[in-house]
């Protein structure tokens, strides 16, 4: 397995599991049909099961089974993840058991890992606590830092309609996706990475970021700032989504033409996240300007482009601090980094 350097072995185990979950989510078991009930109120028709590969494992045996029966092989699906060894008996247990499935493909356009969303109605009154996600492990194959769902299938809506979409969470992406929005790519959990920022700046110079309105989604959106502001060349928005809601739930609920119609409300990324250290600082200028020269400055010096540096400072004085002027920010900042060293 180690010698094959293309990965092609487990690529295959993985895409003949992937198919194998399918198949089961798209039998006659009555889980099974709750399954694609539960998808279908979420808006996700057959059509779109076979699209996008969905699979299910209601039953800790499915896969583990074949094994046991030596139809397949153990090696590879327990180097993928995809089946544990068991602590009660010498056999083997599926490790995305009660799980909808969903298959992440990797930029070359392969299934790389699995993601597995916690679907078990007959366990509703359980109060036991799951991971509402789990993906199969990180591998040689798989990095979740490196790789955003949907990138692949994207890159050509992404070229042609010059800019990307990136939000939080698979579902987000499949919605936007199913909805026409087909320049959309979901990062899974993380920020925006700088191995992501490296992918996406080679197709597009307009990356805009639509996270959840929640305050991980607004965790997440500064941290990505962090990171990805000082790529040179490229224009980092943010779009808002209104009342505490991700990308799916609005679109659910107020349709996709009032998720088009919030796109000319993009703002640069540098403006949200001043307007969330303002609104923490209390709306006290002095206290922003602190926050600022700890967390926000840094960052826009680290920003190649003198005038991208000479704006973004220019942007602040002028909106949050009378009588503060670009280059004295400038100079504070610079006087204070020769100090550090
Ligand atoms: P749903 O709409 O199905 O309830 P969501 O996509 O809105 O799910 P969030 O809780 O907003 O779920 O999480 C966003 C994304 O973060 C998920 O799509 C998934 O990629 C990732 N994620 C969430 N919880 C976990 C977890 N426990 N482990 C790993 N990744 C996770
Ligand atoms: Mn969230
Ligand atoms: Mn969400
Ligand atoms: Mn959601």
């Amino acid at each position: 397995l180690k010698l094959d350097k293309n990965f092609e072995i487990e690529k295959e185990y993985i895409a003949k599991s992937v198919y194998f979950y399918h198949k089961i989510l798209l039998s006659d078991l009555p889980l099974a049909k709750e399954a694609r009930l539960y998808l279908e109120q979420r808006g996700i028709e057959l059509e779109h099961i076979v699209k996008w590969g969905f699979g299910f494992c209601p039953y800790s045996n499915e896969l583990s089974r074949k094994v046991e029966k030596k139809l397949v092989p153990s090696e590879p699906l327990l180097e993928l993840g995809l089946i544990k060894k068991s602590k009660i008996n010498d056999g083997f247990y599926d490790f995305f058991h009660d799980r909808i499935i969903i298959p992440i493909y990797g930029h070359e356009g392969s299934i790389i890992a699995l993601s597995g969303r916690l679907f078990q109605p007959h366990l509703q009154s359980k109060t036991k606590e799951l991971p509402k996600y789990i993906n199969s492990p990180e591998s040689a194959i798989f990095a979740k830092s490196n790789v955003l769902y949907h990138f692949y299938a994207a890159l050509q809506s992404i070229v042609s309609y010059g800019f990307v979409l990136v939000v939080e969470g698979y579902m987000d992406c499949i919605s936007l996706v199913n909805a026409g929005v087909t320049n959309t790519v979901a990062v899974m959990g993380t920020s925006l990475t700088h191995s992501h920022m490296e992918a996406l700046s080679k197709v597009t110079k307009r990356i805009i970021i639509c996270f959840d309105s929640d305050k991980a989604g607004q965790n997440a959106a500064r941290r990505t700032f962090f990171i990805a502001f000082p790529f040179k060349g490229i224009d980092l928005e943010y779009l808002e989504i209104p009342d505490g809601k991700d990308p799916d739930d609005f679109i659910k609920k107020y349709g996709v033409n009032e998720f088009h119609a919030l796109i000319p409300k993009t703002e640069p990324l540098l403006n949200r996240v001043c307007k969330w250290f303002f609104e923490e600082s209390n709306f006290k200028p002095e206290v922003f300007l602190r926050q600022a020269k700890e967390h926000i400055l840094p960052i826009i010096l680290q920003h190649p482009d003198k005038q991208v540096q000479d704006e973004s400072l220019l942007f602040l004085c002028d909106k949050y601090f009378e009588n503060v002027y670009p280059e004295d920010l400038r100079q504070e900042m610079e006087g204070l980094s020769s100090l550090h060293i």
